[in-house]
């Protein structure tokens, strides 16, 4: 399995990263992507991500982050960018539902960070929160990455799930789909097939329905495996080998 969203540079793993980076192998953890929400905590993501070959590394500001940064942030993301171990530019995108930063301040970091990750042909790492159609619009109005990306935590129904399939992204699933009551989310993966999800925890957030309330870790995904695998009516194995040929290609092709 390929966790395509941690955040394993966070303080809640302080007391057992190493250990639970070491027990990757055992857990079925080909690799995960770790994703950084400002420039300094994608120094922080870079840093974890030397620490083991099963680890990669995206860098960008976090739609929440986005008043934060200075008018050249990007010229610093530049420099991380150009890291070996850097594999994506994210998260970025809009959370209109919090609106932490301004719109407009969302809007400019976002479309920064789309045109950097076009001229280093990187992935995206999109967040979209309350903000499928200003982010659609964007999207499809800017010049993107070969390889698109992921829009990570898809939490709206069909119709816009195939719109972003259409411009060439992927959908990240994780805990959520397993909730009871988030049918809705399953009824897009039973529509969308494996051909075009990636499976992600967000650890520390989003667990599975089994440790709702506690921390989340890449070791949960085999829930998120086995509600999707529920959901197609496959198996296991399938799901595993499916959406890892989908985060390979995206990540590592
Ligand atoms: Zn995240």
């Amino acid at each position: 399995m390929v966790d395509t969203h941690t955040h394993l540079h966070f303080h809640q793993f302080n007391d057992d990263r190493e250990s639970i980076i070491s027990r990757f192998e055992e857990d079925g953890i080909d690799f995960v992507v770790n994703v950084g929400v400002d420039l300094e905590d994608s120094r922080r993501s870079l840093e974890v991500a030397k620490l083991s070959d099963r680890i990669v590394c995206s860098v960008g500001v976090h739609p929440h982050e986005a008043k934060n940064v200075q008018e050249n942030f990007v010229k610093e993301l530049e420099v991380l960018a150009k890291e070996e171990k850097v594999v994506a530019i994210g998260e970025t995108g809009l959370d209109f539902f919090r609106n932490i930063s301004t719109s407009e301040d969302q809007r400019r970091v976002f479309i920064e960070q789309i045109e950097l990750a076009r001229l280093f042909d990187l992935p995206l790492i999109v967040h979209v929160r309350e903000a499928y159609e200003e982010a659609y619009r964007i999207l499809s109005g800017e010049k993107l990455p070969e390889k698109r990306g992921v829009i990570h935590a898809f939490s709206s129904n069909y119709e816009w799930a195939k719109r972003f399939i259409d411009l060439g992204f992927l959908l990240g699933v994780g805990g959520p789909v397993t909730y009871p009551k988030n049918e809705s989310l399953r009824e897009v993966v039973r529509k969308v097939g494996l051909e075009h999800i990636v499976l992600e925890t967000d650890c520390p957030f989003l667990p599975p329905q089994p440790y709702r309330g506690k921390r989340n870790e890449p070791k949960y995904l085999k829930y998120v495996v086995e509600t999707i695998a529920n959901v197609l009516n496959t198996s296991f194995t399938v799901v595993e080998e499916r959406t890892t040929e989908n985060a390979v290609r995206l990540f590592k092709g």
